[in-house]
């Protein structure tokens, strides 16, 4: 007998097409004998991808991740680092990516605060930043999935000049629901963590279509229509096969978000009955793969991290402590980012997944009640 007392629940379970639902694509593959550099796979997910976000059917450049779609997004804007801008506007409310990626092509991040309340970095307070003429590229990013700020940026980087990448790596149902390309490139990461999902695999938004064909270039060793190396540039393109896996995954799409819908459902009518409603965050205000607890104080998270592992509950910080607070980046001697620090130690990743159970759902929710009650 099992009850829900000994039943781990994960905090998340990716639920990818099966081998099934992959064998079409599998074999149309066979026939083609074309396996990687823009095969008709490829060019069909961006295709379908381009249908569903942009608006139109070629805005859309695809990926090996969301790492190296922020690479080629980076060189394809500003290029390398150089020595009059070395420096990339971060905020410290993120992924360690953003960082990686702009490291990658030489740039120096420099971590900034997020605003408290919607979590991101201030296109206006950006504006008086002491480092800001030094700096090469601006990296705004969407936490969680949260639509991306994009008019704010666009003005941003008219106005100062200096090129802006958006990381919306989880944004994928926000951009579905907004006209998705604009002036700014915005990217996507398709890993398995994230609510579509290609395995692993990434795409840029953009309406530039000759940006998108020097983020092709960035993403090909720097060639295009030709084997003449032209720009800086790494190896990021998305094989065939993973574009079996996403285009198999969009065929299950409606499917899958109404799943995601009922489990929004479940735990907005738990979280009401328990009086958490407004401490509890799901889709759609961020993506269908996280919900995320927002705990008032420091020790009421550290209460509820702890009766969540001894109920068998996942958790995580998502955004670890602050990309600046990572032992790597934090060799470059300490820093303060308030907001940042505060949202780490607030924001608790609980378990949502396409399949999880409603009594789980209840477990965790009565679990979080209780801890709160208990603590306050
Ligand atoms: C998932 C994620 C990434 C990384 O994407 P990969 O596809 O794993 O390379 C980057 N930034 C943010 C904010 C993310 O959530």
């Amino acid at each position: 007998m099992t009850s829900m007392n000994d039943t781990f629940v994960p905090v998340y379970r990716a639920s990818l097409p099966t081998a099934d639902r992959l064998l079409p694509y599998l074999r149309i593959i066979d026939e083609a004998h074309h396996y990687a550099n823009r095969g008709a796979l490829v060019c069909q997910l961006e295709e379908r991808l381009g249908a569903l976000i942009a608006g139109s059917g070629c805005a859309v450049m695809s990926a090996s991740c969301g790492t190296t779609a922020l690479q080629a997004a980076i060189l394809a804007q500003a290029g390398r680092a150089t020595t009059a801008r070395p420096y990339a506007m971060i905020p410290g409310h993120t992924f360690v990516a953003t960082a990686m990626a702009a490291e990658a092509c030489g740039y120096q991040p420099v971590f900034v605060d997020v605003d408290a309340e919607d979590w991101m970095m201030d296109a206006l307070a950006l504006r008086k930043h002491n480092l800001l003429d030094q700096a090469g590229i601006v990296i705004p990013v969407a936490p969680y999935g949260r639509v991306p700020a994009q008019a704010a940026w666009s003005d941003f980087a008219r106005d100062t000049g200096i090129p802006v990448v958006i990381d919306a790596a989880a944004s994928f149902e926000a951009l579905t629901t907004i006209a998705g390309a604009g002036d700014i490139p915005v990217v996507l990461s398709f890993h398995a963590t994230k609510a579509f999902s290609t395995g692993e695999g990434g795409a840029v938004i953009w309406s530039d279509i000759d940006g998108l064909a020097r983020i092709a270039q960035a993403l090909n060793f720097g060639f295009l229509y030709s084997r003449q190396s032209r720009s800086a540039g790494l190896n990021g393109k998305m094989s065939e096969y993973h574009a079996a896996v996403g285009l198999a995954g969009l065929d299950a799409w409606p499917a899958t978000a109404e799943r995601y819908r009922l489990v929004q459902q479940t735990y907005h009518a738990a979280a009401a009955a328990a009086g958490l409603a407004d401490k509890l965050l799901t889709g759609p205000t961020i993506a269908a793969n996280y919900a995320l607890f927002h705990a008032d104080t420091t020790d009421e998270a550290t209460a509820i991290a702890t009766a969540l592992t001894d109920a068998r509950i996942e958790h995580r910080f998502w955004y670890g402590q602050g990309v600046h607070r990572e032992p790597y980046f934090a060799a470059q001697g300490p820093m303060s980012l308030p907001n940042t620090e505060n949202l780490a130690a607030h924001l608790i990743g609980i378990p949502v997944f396409p399949d999880i159970e409603p009594q789980a759902i209840d477990a965790i929710v009565r679990c979080l009640a209780e801890t709160v009650r208990n603590h306050g």
